[in-house]
């Protein structure tokens, strides 16, 4: 699933050249280091605006 897009059903590709793309084009990570960096801050992002949304009850 695309970080960005964070529609299940947009699958990330990894290209021949080793570029990773998002089904509908939107995103794309020059190689699958830096898309698994932007899927990790992508969690860390929903797991602080889940924690505040708790916090702001
Ligand atoms: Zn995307
Ligand atoms: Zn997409």
């Amino acid at each position: 699933m695309c970080p960005m897009c964070k529609d299940p059903k947009c699958l990330v590709n990894e290209q021949p050249d080793g570029k990773l793309v998002c089904s509908c084009g939107k995103h794309s990570w020059p190689n699958s280091a830096i898309y698994a960096e932007a899927c990790r801050k992508s969690s860390l992002t929903v797991v602080k605006t889940v924690h505040n949304w708790t916090q702001s009850l």
